[in-house]
Protein backbone atom coordinates (compact mmCIF):
# COMPACT_ATOMS: atom_id res chain seq x y z
CA UNK A 1 0.00 0.00 0.00
CA UNK A 2 1.54 3.33 -1.31
CA UNK A 3 0.88 5.70 1.98
CA UNK A 4 2.34 9.28 1.28
CA UNK A 5 3.78 11.78 3.65
CA UNK A 6 3.01 15.26 2.76
CA UNK A 7 4.74 18.08 4.34
CA UNK A 8 1.49 20.39 4.40
CA UNK A 9 1.66 23.93 5.21
CA UNK A 10 -0.10 24.41 8.98
CA UNK A 11 -3.60 24.20 8.85
CA UNK A 12 -5.68 26.97 10.84
CA UNK A 13 -5.64 25.72 14.20
CA UNK A 14 -1.67 25.72 13.94
CA UNK A 15 -1.80 29.16 12.87
CA UNK A 16 -3.95 30.42 15.51
CA UNK A 17 -2.13 28.58 18.39
CA UNK A 18 1.24 30.21 16.96
CA UNK A 19 -0.29 33.79 16.48
CA UNK A 20 0.19 34.34 20.80
CA UNK A 21 3.59 34.00 20.89
CA UNK A 22 4.44 35.80 18.14
CA UNK A 23 1.69 38.46 19.60
CA UNK A 24 3.82 38.38 22.88
CA UNK A 25 7.41 39.00 21.26
CA UNK A 26 5.65 42.20 19.12
CA UNK A 27 4.29 43.51 22.19
CA UNK A 28 7.35 42.78 24.33
CA UNK A 29 9.81 44.41 21.57
CA UNK A 30 7.50 47.20 21.13
CA UNK A 31 6.95 47.93 25.01
CA UNK A 32 10.95 47.99 25.36
CA UNK A 33 11.22 50.40 22.84
CA UNK A 34 8.26 52.67 24.10
CA UNK A 35 9.79 52.44 27.38
CA UNK A 36 13.26 53.36 26.28
CA UNK A 37 11.75 56.42 24.73
CA UNK A 38 10.04 57.20 27.42
CA UNK A 39 12.51 56.66 30.30
CA UNK A 40 14.81 59.33 27.46
CA UNK A 41 11.87 61.50 26.81
CA UNK A 42 11.05 61.98 31.03
CA UNK A 43 14.98 62.00 31.73
CA UNK A 44 15.21 65.20 29.05
CA UNK A 45 12.38 66.65 30.73
CA UNK A 46 13.79 66.39 34.33
CA UNK A 47 16.92 67.75 33.10
CA UNK A 48 15.13 70.83 31.65
CA UNK A 49 13.78 71.46 34.85
CA UNK A 50 16.74 71.11 36.91
CA UNK A 51 18.39 73.03 34.24
CA UNK A 52 15.71 76.19 34.70
CA UNK A 53 15.89 75.81 38.60
CA UNK A 54 20.02 76.18 39.11
CA UNK A 55 19.14 79.40 36.49
CA UNK A 56 16.64 80.49 38.27
CA UNK A 57 18.93 80.39 41.88
CA UNK A 58 21.69 81.78 39.96
CA UNK A 59 19.95 84.79 39.03
CA UNK A 60 18.39 85.44 42.47
CA UNK A 61 21.87 84.97 44.04
CA UNK A 62 23.67 87.04 41.06
CA UNK A 63 20.38 90.03 41.96
CA UNK A 64 21.39 89.56 45.24
CA UNK A 65 25.07 90.50 44.67
CA UNK A 66 24.10 93.22 42.60
CA UNK A 67 22.26 95.07 44.84
CA UNK A 68 24.29 94.47 47.82
CA UNK A 69 26.97 96.10 45.47
CA UNK A 70 24.86 99.29 44.46
CA UNK A 71 24.22 99.40 48.08
CA UNK A 72 27.51 99.68 48.92
CA UNK A 73 28.88 101.98 46.04
CA UNK A 74 25.89 104.26 47.30
CA UNK A 75 26.98 103.87 50.84
CA UNK A 76 31.01 104.36 50.24
CA UNK A 77 29.55 108.26 48.04
CA UNK A 78 26.86 109.00 51.23
CA UNK A 79 29.01 108.32 54.21
CA UNK A 80 31.50 111.06 52.76
CA UNK A 81 28.26 113.19 52.36
CA UNK A 82 27.32 112.60 55.61
CA UNK A 83 30.84 113.58 56.77
CA UNK A 84 31.07 117.07 54.96
CA UNK A 85 27.60 118.02 55.70
CA UNK A 86 28.22 118.09 59.47
CA UNK A 87 31.88 119.99 58.66
CA UNK A 88 29.62 122.20 56.35
CA UNK A 89 27.37 122.98 59.66
CA UNK A 90 30.09 123.13 62.17
CA UNK A 91 32.39 125.47 60.21
CA UNK A 92 30.11 127.40 57.67
CA UNK A 93 30.71 128.06 54.08
CA UNK A 94 33.31 130.73 54.61
CA UNK A 95 36.11 130.47 52.20
CA UNK A 96 38.29 128.98 54.92
CA UNK A 97 36.27 126.70 55.61
CA UNK A 98 35.69 125.56 51.93
CA UNK A 99 39.57 125.63 51.09
CA UNK A 100 39.74 122.86 53.35
CA UNK A 101 36.75 121.03 52.27
CA UNK A 102 38.09 121.21 48.20
CA UNK A 103 41.53 119.25 50.00
CA UNK A 104 39.09 117.02 51.39
CA UNK A 105 37.09 116.18 48.63
CA UNK A 106 39.71 115.80 46.29
CA UNK A 107 40.98 112.86 48.46
CA UNK A 108 37.53 111.28 48.74
CA UNK A 109 36.81 111.21 45.09
CA UNK A 110 40.61 109.97 45.19
CA UNK A 111 39.68 107.06 46.99
CA UNK A 112 36.60 106.46 45.53
CA UNK A 113 36.50 105.04 41.96
CA UNK A 114 32.85 105.11 41.65
CA UNK A 115 32.71 108.89 42.05
CA UNK A 116 32.52 111.48 38.99
CA UNK A 117 32.45 114.36 41.45
CA UNK A 118 31.79 115.72 45.07
CA UNK A 119 29.99 118.97 44.82
CA UNK A 120 28.84 121.64 47.87
CA UNK A 121 25.76 124.17 46.51
CA UNK A 122 24.56 127.17 48.35
CA UNK A 123 21.21 127.77 48.79
CA UNK A 124 20.44 129.44 45.62
CA UNK A 125 21.95 126.46 43.37
CA UNK A 126 25.55 128.29 43.17
CA UNK A 127 28.10 125.83 43.27
CA UNK A 128 30.61 126.37 46.13
CA UNK A 129 33.16 123.59 45.56
CA UNK A 130 33.54 120.31 44.15
CA UNK A 131 36.41 117.70 43.79
CA UNK A 132 38.24 119.13 41.19
CA UNK A 133 41.38 120.86 41.01
CA UNK A 134 40.89 123.75 38.33
CA UNK A 135 38.55 126.60 38.81
CA UNK A 136 35.06 125.96 39.57
CA UNK A 137 32.36 126.18 36.94
CA UNK A 138 30.32 129.52 37.06
CA UNK A 139 26.85 127.52 37.02
CA UNK A 140 23.63 127.61 39.12
CA UNK A 141 21.89 123.76 40.02
CA UNK A 142 18.95 125.88 41.10
CA UNK A 143 17.29 124.01 38.15
CA UNK A 144 18.53 120.43 39.02
CA UNK A 145 15.82 117.89 40.24
CA UNK A 146 17.70 117.29 43.71
CA UNK A 147 18.06 120.93 44.38
CA UNK A 148 14.50 121.77 44.07
CA UNK A 149 13.78 118.18 46.04
CA UNK A 150 16.20 119.21 49.04
CA UNK A 151 14.62 122.88 49.16
CA UNK A 152 11.80 121.58 49.47
CA UNK A 153 11.73 118.85 52.08
CA UNK A 154 13.47 119.47 55.64
CA UNK A 155 14.37 116.11 55.40
CA UNK A 156 17.85 115.10 56.53
CA UNK A 157 18.08 111.54 54.62
CA UNK A 158 20.03 111.06 51.46
CA UNK A 159 18.35 111.74 48.05
CA UNK A 160 19.24 109.20 44.74
CA UNK A 161 17.82 111.40 41.83
CA UNK A 162 17.62 110.38 38.30
CA UNK A 163 20.35 110.33 36.02
CA UNK A 164 21.46 113.30 34.44
CA UNK A 165 24.20 114.62 32.02
CA UNK A 166 27.22 116.20 34.56
CA UNK A 167 27.84 119.56 33.64
CA UNK A 168 31.30 119.01 34.91
CA UNK A 169 32.29 115.86 33.02
CA UNK A 170 29.29 115.68 30.42
CA UNK A 171 29.11 111.69 31.45
CA UNK A 172 26.28 109.78 32.66
CA UNK A 173 26.03 110.15 36.44
CA UNK A 174 24.00 109.15 39.62
CA UNK A 175 23.33 111.53 42.04
CA UNK A 176 22.81 111.15 46.24
CA UNK A 177 22.94 114.66 47.37
CA UNK A 178 22.26 115.48 51.04
CA UNK A 179 20.74 118.88 52.26
CA UNK A 180 22.49 120.72 55.18
CA UNK A 181 21.12 123.40 57.47
CA UNK A 182 21.52 127.62 58.52
CA UNK A 183 21.67 127.16 62.41
CA UNK A 184 18.54 127.98 62.69
CA UNK A 185 16.96 124.98 60.65
CA UNK A 186 16.62 127.09 57.30
CA UNK A 187 18.06 125.43 53.87
CA UNK A 188 21.58 126.08 53.59
CA UNK A 189 22.58 123.78 50.53
CA UNK A 190 23.24 120.50 49.32
CA UNK A 191 26.04 118.49 49.32
CA UNK A 192 26.36 115.98 46.35
CA UNK A 193 27.99 113.33 45.10
CA UNK A 194 27.73 111.60 41.22
CA UNK A 195 28.34 108.26 40.49
CA UNK A 196 29.49 107.01 37.30
CA UNK A 197 26.95 105.02 35.57
CA UNK A 198 29.77 103.63 33.60
CA UNK A 199 31.45 102.32 36.83
CA UNK A 200 28.22 99.89 37.44
CA UNK A 201 27.80 99.19 33.81
CA UNK A 202 31.80 97.89 33.62
CA UNK A 203 31.01 95.69 36.73
CA UNK A 204 27.58 94.25 34.68
CA UNK A 205 29.70 93.49 31.90
CA UNK A 206 32.07 91.40 34.42
CA UNK A 207 29.10 88.86 34.66
CA UNK A 208 28.27 86.06 31.76
CA UNK A 209 24.31 86.39 31.43
CA UNK A 210 24.74 85.33 28.05
CA UNK A 211 23.91 87.51 24.83
CA UNK A 212 20.26 87.71 24.94
CA UNK A 213 20.35 88.51 29.24
CA UNK A 214 20.09 91.98 30.58
CA UNK A 215 20.95 93.56 34.52
CA UNK A 216 19.18 96.82 35.95
CA UNK A 217 19.55 99.30 37.73
CA UNK A 218 16.27 101.31 38.73
CA UNK A 219 14.85 103.89 41.40
CA UNK A 220 12.09 102.73 43.26
CA UNK A 221 9.84 104.56 41.24
CA UNK A 222 10.64 102.86 37.90
CA UNK A 223 13.18 105.11 36.57
CA UNK A 224 16.21 103.45 34.90
CA UNK A 225 19.68 104.12 35.95
CA UNK A 226 21.85 101.90 34.58
CA UNK A 227 20.84 99.09 32.21
CA UNK A 228 23.02 96.17 30.60
CA UNK A 229 23.08 96.24 27.32
CA UNK A 230 23.76 100.14 27.67
CA UNK A 231 21.43 101.96 25.31
CA UNK A 232 21.48 105.91 26.02
CA UNK A 233 17.73 106.12 25.32
CA UNK A 234 16.76 103.74 27.99
CA UNK A 235 18.79 106.08 30.65
CA UNK A 236 16.12 107.74 32.67
CA UNK A 237 13.34 106.65 31.03
CA UNK A 238 10.22 104.94 33.02
CA UNK A 239 9.52 101.46 33.38
CA UNK A 240 6.57 101.68 35.45
CA UNK A 241 4.52 100.16 32.79
CA UNK A 242 6.70 97.18 32.61
CA UNK A 243 5.10 94.09 34.13
CA UNK A 244 8.49 93.30 35.88
CA UNK A 245 7.89 96.75 37.53
CA UNK A 246 4.24 96.71 37.82
CA UNK A 247 3.54 92.82 38.64
CA UNK A 248 6.66 92.26 40.83
CA UNK A 249 9.53 95.28 41.36
CA UNK A 250 6.71 97.31 43.35
CA UNK A 251 5.24 94.88 44.80
CA UNK A 252 7.50 92.73 46.86
CA UNK A 253 11.36 93.14 47.90
CA UNK A 254 12.32 90.09 46.08
CA UNK A 255 11.39 87.82 43.58
CA UNK A 256 11.34 85.65 40.01
CA UNK A 257 9.66 85.70 37.29
CA UNK A 258 9.33 84.75 33.49
CA UNK A 259 8.01 86.70 31.13
CA UNK A 260 7.95 87.21 27.38
CA UNK A 261 9.59 90.72 26.67
CA UNK A 262 7.48 93.16 24.50
CA UNK A 263 10.06 94.55 22.13
CA UNK A 264 11.78 91.47 20.98
CA UNK A 265 9.80 88.63 22.22
CA UNK A 266 12.12 86.80 24.08
CA UNK A 267 11.03 84.68 27.26
CA UNK A 268 13.06 85.64 30.01
CA UNK A 269 13.62 83.68 33.26
CA UNK A 270 13.76 87.13 35.71
CA UNK A 271 15.13 87.86 39.32
CA UNK A 272 14.72 91.13 40.69
CA UNK A 273 15.56 92.82 44.50
CA UNK A 274 15.49 95.99 45.96
CA UNK A 275 18.48 97.49 47.85
CA UNK A 276 18.49 97.26 51.70
CA UNK A 277 19.53 100.96 52.32
CA UNK A 278 18.39 102.94 48.75
CA UNK A 279 15.21 103.04 47.64
CA UNK A 280 16.69 101.13 44.13
CA UNK A 281 16.29 97.90 42.59
CA UNK A 282 18.10 95.65 40.06
CA UNK A 283 17.04 93.41 38.10
CA UNK A 284 18.80 90.02 36.13
CA UNK A 285 17.11 88.86 33.08
CA UNK A 286 18.64 85.64 31.22
CA UNK A 287 16.71 84.40 27.79
CA UNK A 288 15.62 80.79 28.61
CA UNK A 289 16.37 79.92 25.05
CA UNK A 290 20.35 80.39 25.97
CA UNK A 291 20.01 79.20 29.51
CA UNK A 292 18.38 75.69 27.89
CA UNK A 293 20.73 75.69 24.79
CA UNK A 294 22.98 73.27 26.33
CA UNK A 295 20.21 71.04 27.49
CA UNK A 296 18.95 70.96 24.06
CA UNK A 297 22.23 70.10 22.12
CA UNK A 298 22.57 67.30 25.03
CA UNK A 299 19.25 66.30 24.77
CA UNK A 300 19.31 66.14 20.79
CA UNK A 301 22.18 64.28 21.04
CA UNK A 302 20.46 61.63 23.51
CA UNK A 303 17.05 61.19 21.36
CA UNK A 304 19.58 60.60 18.51
CA UNK A 305 21.33 57.64 20.40
CA UNK A 306 17.96 56.75 21.94
CA UNK A 307 16.18 56.28 18.58
CA UNK A 308 19.06 54.59 16.92
CA UNK A 309 19.18 51.90 20.36
CA UNK A 310 15.42 51.66 19.50
CA UNK A 311 15.84 51.59 15.86
CA UNK A 312 18.84 48.48 16.63
CA UNK A 313 16.29 46.54 19.16
CA UNK A 314 13.17 47.26 16.62
CA UNK A 315 15.32 45.46 14.39
CA UNK A 316 16.78 42.49 16.37
CA UNK A 317 13.20 42.41 18.14
CA UNK A 318 11.76 42.12 14.03
CA UNK A 319 14.59 39.19 13.43
CA UNK A 320 13.27 37.50 16.40
CA UNK A 321 10.18 37.67 16.01
CA UNK A 322 10.36 36.24 11.90
CA UNK A 323 12.92 33.45 13.64
CA UNK A 324 10.20 32.76 16.07
CA UNK A 325 7.68 32.38 13.19
CA UNK A 326 9.86 30.37 11.18
CA UNK A 327 10.44 27.93 14.25
CA UNK A 328 6.74 27.56 14.84
CA UNK A 329 6.31 26.74 11.05
CA UNK A 330 8.87 24.22 11.72
CA UNK A 331 7.76 22.47 14.53
CA UNK A 332 4.27 22.20 13.33
CA UNK A 333 5.74 21.12 9.93
CA UNK A 334 7.50 17.77 12.01
CA UNK A 335 4.38 17.54 13.78
CA UNK A 336 2.50 16.62 11.38
CA UNK A 337 5.41 14.20 9.47
CA UNK A 338 4.86 12.47 12.86
CA UNK A 339 1.75 12.28 12.39
CA UNK A 340 2.02 10.98 9.26
CA UNK A 341 4.36 8.17 10.30
CA UNK A 342 2.10 7.21 13.29
CA UNK A 343 -0.61 6.60 10.48
CA UNK A 344 2.13 5.01 8.49
CA UNK A 345 2.86 2.91 11.49
CA UNK A 346 -0.72 2.38 11.98
CA UNK A 347 -1.34 0.99 8.80
CA UNK A 348 1.91 -1.30 8.68
CA UNK A 349 1.38 -2.71 11.71
CA UNK A 350 -2.20 -3.74 10.64
CA UNK A 351 -0.80 -4.99 7.71
CA UNK A 352 1.22 -7.48 9.53
CA UNK A 353 -1.35 -8.48 11.08
CA UNK A 354 -4.17 -9.06 8.36
CA UNK A 355 -4.77 -11.77 6.14
CA UNK A 356 -4.06 -10.28 2.48
CA UNK A 357 -6.37 -12.03 0.81
CA UNK A 358 -9.41 -12.45 2.89
CA UNK A 359 -8.82 -9.26 5.01
CA UNK A 360 -9.52 -10.71 8.53
CA UNK A 361 -6.57 -11.34 11.14
CA UNK A 362 -4.00 -13.86 10.11
CA UNK A 363 -2.02 -16.35 11.28
CA UNK A 364 0.65 -14.37 13.30
CA UNK A 365 -2.48 -11.83 15.01
CA UNK A 366 -3.95 -15.64 16.13
CA UNK A 367 -1.44 -16.83 17.64
CA UNK A 368 -0.38 -13.95 19.54
CA UNK A 369 -3.57 -13.12 20.31
CA UNK A 370 -4.40 -17.17 21.29
CA UNK A 371 -1.40 -16.66 23.81
CA UNK A 372 -3.08 -13.62 25.40
CA UNK A 373 -6.33 -14.94 25.71
CA UNK A 374 -5.04 -18.23 27.19
CA UNK A 375 -2.54 -16.39 29.58
CA UNK A 376 -5.82 -14.29 30.50
CA UNK A 377 -8.19 -17.85 30.80
CA UNK A 378 -6.15 -19.00 33.12
CA UNK A 379 -5.54 -16.14 35.08
CA UNK A 380 -9.21 -15.45 35.36
CA UNK A 381 -10.15 -19.48 35.46
CA UNK A 382 -12.13 -18.66 32.69
CA UNK A 383 -13.19 -21.18 29.60
CA UNK A 384 -11.08 -20.34 26.57
CA UNK A 385 -12.88 -22.12 23.35
CA UNK A 386 -11.55 -22.64 19.77
CA UNK A 387 -13.28 -23.50 16.26
CA UNK A 388 -10.79 -25.04 13.59
CA UNK A 389 -13.03 -24.70 9.87
CA UNK A 390 -11.75 -26.33 7.21
CA UNK A 391 -13.27 -26.23 3.80
CA UNK A 392 -14.87 -29.84 2.11
CA UNK A 393 -13.46 -31.17 -0.96
CA UNK A 394 -11.73 -27.47 -1.70
CA UNK A 395 -8.67 -28.93 -3.64
CA UNK A 396 -12.05 -30.44 -6.16
CA UNK A 397 -13.11 -26.87 -6.24
CA UNK A 398 -9.67 -25.59 -6.77
CA UNK A 399 -9.57 -28.16 -9.75
CA UNK A 400 -13.26 -27.30 -11.38
CA UNK A 401 -13.34 -23.54 -10.72
CA UNK A 402 -9.65 -22.73 -10.72
CA UNK A 403 -7.72 -21.00 -7.99
CA UNK A 404 -9.14 -17.29 -8.22
CA UNK A 405 -12.48 -18.79 -8.28
CA UNK A 406 -11.06 -20.78 -5.13
CA UNK A 407 -9.86 -17.33 -3.72
CA UNK A 408 -12.99 -15.98 -4.44
CA UNK A 409 -14.68 -18.58 -3.13
CA UNK A 410 -12.32 -18.11 0.43
CA UNK A 411 -13.16 -14.60 0.96
CA UNK A 412 -17.06 -15.38 0.62
CA UNK A 413 -16.50 -17.98 3.37
CA UNK A 414 -13.96 -15.37 5.58
CA UNK A 415 -16.72 -12.75 5.83
CA UNK A 416 -19.06 -15.29 7.63
CA UNK A 417 -16.88 -16.37 9.43
CA UNK A 418 -15.78 -12.58 10.54
CA UNK A 419 -19.90 -11.87 10.85
CA UNK A 420 -19.74 -14.85 13.22
CA UNK A 421 -17.97 -12.89 16.14
CA UNK A 422 -20.04 -11.98 18.98
CA UNK A 423 -18.29 -10.23 21.06
CA UNK A 424 -15.14 -7.87 20.96
CA UNK A 425 -12.85 -9.88 22.47
CA UNK A 426 -13.79 -13.15 19.71
CA UNK A 427 -11.05 -13.24 16.85
CA UNK A 428 -11.75 -14.97 13.72
CA UNK A 429 -8.32 -15.25 11.51
CA UNK A 430 -7.44 -17.30 8.13
CA UNK A 431 -5.52 -20.30 9.95
CA UNK A 432 -3.77 -21.40 6.98
CA UNK A 433 -4.90 -22.69 3.46
CA UNK A 434 -8.39 -22.73 3.17
CA UNK A 435 -8.76 -23.47 7.08
CA UNK A 436 -9.83 -20.72 9.61
CA UNK A 437 -10.29 -20.37 13.31
CA UNK A 438 -12.68 -18.84 15.60
CA UNK A 439 -10.71 -17.72 19.03
CA UNK A 440 -13.73 -17.30 21.54
CA UNK A 441 -12.81 -15.99 25.36
CA UNK A 442 -15.11 -17.01 28.05
CA UNK A 443 -16.89 -18.95 26.28
CA UNK A 444 -17.48 -22.39 26.99
CA UNK A 445 -17.79 -26.10 24.42
CA UNK A 446 -21.90 -25.29 23.87
CA UNK A 447 -21.60 -21.88 23.16
CA UNK A 448 -18.25 -22.82 20.87
CA UNK A 449 -20.44 -25.15 19.16
CA UNK A 450 -23.53 -23.14 18.74
CA UNK A 451 -21.00 -20.75 17.07
CA UNK A 452 -19.39 -23.49 15.25
CA UNK A 453 -23.22 -24.55 13.66
CA UNK A 454 -23.97 -20.98 13.03
CA UNK A 455 -20.90 -20.48 10.93
CA UNK A 456 -21.30 -23.73 9.35
CA UNK A 457 -25.30 -23.47 8.73
CA UNK A 458 -24.45 -19.66 7.04
CA UNK A 459 -21.61 -21.64 4.66
CA UNK A 460 -24.49 -23.96 3.54
CA UNK A 461 -26.40 -21.02 2.86
CA UNK A 462 -24.56 -19.15 0.93
CA UNK A 463 -25.04 -22.10 -1.62
CA UNK A 464 -21.81 -21.30 -3.43
CA UNK A 465 -22.33 -24.16 -6.17
CA UNK A 466 -20.04 -26.55 -5.90
CA UNK A 467 -20.21 -29.24 -8.70
CA UNK A 468 -17.79 -32.01 -7.70
CA UNK A 469 -18.95 -31.67 -4.11
CA UNK A 470 -21.27 -34.57 -2.29
CA UNK A 471 -23.49 -31.69 -1.35
CA UNK A 472 -23.56 -30.02 -4.56
CA UNK A 473 -22.59 -26.52 -2.59
CA UNK A 474 -19.47 -25.54 -0.57
CA UNK A 475 -19.74 -26.52 2.93
CA UNK A 476 -17.16 -26.77 5.94
CA UNK A 477 -16.70 -28.68 8.70
CA UNK A 478 -15.69 -27.60 11.99
CA UNK A 479 -14.01 -28.76 15.25
CA UNK A 480 -14.81 -27.25 18.36
CA UNK A 481 -12.69 -27.77 22.09
CA UNK A 482 -13.07 -25.39 24.87
CA UNK A 483 -11.61 -25.46 28.28
CA UNK A 484 -10.35 -23.82 31.54
CA UNK A 485 -6.72 -23.98 31.34
CA UNK A 486 -4.50 -24.49 34.06
CA UNK A 487 -1.05 -23.15 34.65
CA UNK A 488 1.72 -25.90 34.62
CA UNK A 489 -1.14 -28.01 32.53
CA UNK A 490 -2.04 -27.05 29.37
CA UNK A 491 -0.15 -24.89 26.35
CA UNK A 492 -2.11 -23.37 24.30
CA UNK A 493 -1.10 -25.75 21.27
CA UNK A 494 -3.39 -28.41 23.69
CA UNK A 495 -6.63 -26.55 22.61
CA UNK A 496 -5.32 -26.20 18.73
CA UNK A 497 -4.95 -30.08 18.73
CA UNK A 498 -7.98 -30.85 20.41
CA UNK A 499 -10.25 -28.37 18.01
CA UNK A 500 -8.00 -30.12 15.26
CA UNK A 501 -8.85 -33.50 16.56
CA UNK A 502 -12.36 -32.47 16.62
CA UNK A 503 -12.15 -31.27 13.01
CA UNK A 504 -10.60 -34.63 11.72
CA UNK A 505 -13.04 -36.21 13.44
CA UNK A 506 -15.54 -34.14 11.63
CA UNK A 507 -14.36 -35.04 8.11
CA UNK A 508 -14.40 -38.55 8.78
CA UNK A 509 -17.59 -38.44 9.92
CA UNK A 510 -18.72 -37.28 6.39
CA UNK A 511 -18.30 -33.83 6.57
CA UNK A 512 -20.35 -30.76 6.15
CA UNK A 513 -20.48 -30.96 10.44
CA UNK A 514 -19.68 -29.65 13.48
CA UNK A 515 -17.30 -32.40 16.07
CA UNK A 516 -16.32 -31.35 19.48
CA UNK A 517 -14.06 -32.97 21.52
CA UNK A 518 -16.18 -34.20 23.31
CA UNK A 519 -17.42 -36.21 20.43
CA UNK A 520 -14.39 -37.86 21.01
CA UNK A 521 -14.85 -39.65 23.85
P1 LIG B 1 -11.05 -32.14 2.61
O1 LIG B 1 -10.54 -31.02 3.34
O2 LIG B 1 -12.53 -32.22 2.48
O3 LIG B 1 -10.44 -33.41 3.13
O4 LIG B 1 -10.58 -32.02 1.16
P2 LIG B 1 -9.74 -30.92 0.52
O5 LIG B 1 -9.77 -31.09 -0.95
O6 LIG B 1 -10.20 -29.63 0.98
O7 LIG B 1 -8.35 -31.27 1.02
P3 LIG B 1 -7.31 -30.35 1.66
O8 LIG B 1 -7.88 -29.67 2.79
O9 LIG B 1 -6.11 -31.28 1.93
O10 LIG B 1 -6.92 -29.44 0.47
C1 LIG B 1 -6.71 -28.05 0.55
C2 LIG B 1 -6.74 -27.46 -0.75
O11 LIG B 1 -7.10 -26.08 -0.64
C3 LIG B 1 -5.41 -27.55 -1.40
C4 LIG B 1 -5.28 -26.28 -2.11
O12 LIG B 1 -5.35 -26.43 -3.50
C5 LIG B 1 -6.43 -25.47 -1.66
N1 LIG B 1 -6.01 -24.22 -1.17
C6 LIG B 1 -5.26 -23.98 -0.06
N2 LIG B 1 -5.03 -22.62 0.06
C7 LIG B 1 -5.65 -22.03 -1.00
C8 LIG B 1 -5.78 -20.71 -1.45
O13 LIG B 1 -5.27 -19.83 -0.86
N3 LIG B 1 -6.48 -20.52 -2.59
C9 LIG B 1 -7.06 -21.47 -3.28
N4 LIG B 1 -7.75 -21.20 -4.39
N5 LIG B 1 -6.95 -22.73 -2.90
C10 LIG B 1 -6.25 -23.03 -1.78
MG1 LIG C 1 -7.33 -28.34 4.54
MG1 LIG D 1 -10.27 -28.94 3.03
Amino acid sequence: MNIPIAIAHPPAHFKLKALPITFLAIIFVALVCVSLMTVEVWRSWNARDIELRDTEIATSNLARALSQHADDTIKEADTVLVGVIERLEVEGTGGASLERLHKLLIQHIAELPQLNDLSIYDESGNWLVNARSGPIPVVNNSDRQYFQYHRSHSGRGPYIGPPIRSRSTGAWVVTVSRRFNHPDGSFAGLALGTINIDYFKTYYESFDIGRLGSIFLSLNDGTMLVRRPMMDDTIGKNLSNNPIYRDYASRSAAGTAVMKAGQDGVERLIAYRHLEKYPLFVTVARSKDEVLADWRADTYLHLFGAMLLTLALGLLGWRLIHQIQLRLLAETDLLRVQESLKTLNRHLEQLALQDSLTGIANRRQFDSALRDEFSRAMRTANSLALVMIDVDYFKQYNDFYGHLAGDECLRQISKVVEASKNRPGDLAARYGGEEMAVLLPDTNLAGAIAVAEKIRLAIYNLQIEHPNGPAGVVTISAGVDAFVPVRDGNIPFDLIQAADKALYAAKSAGRNRVCSSADLH
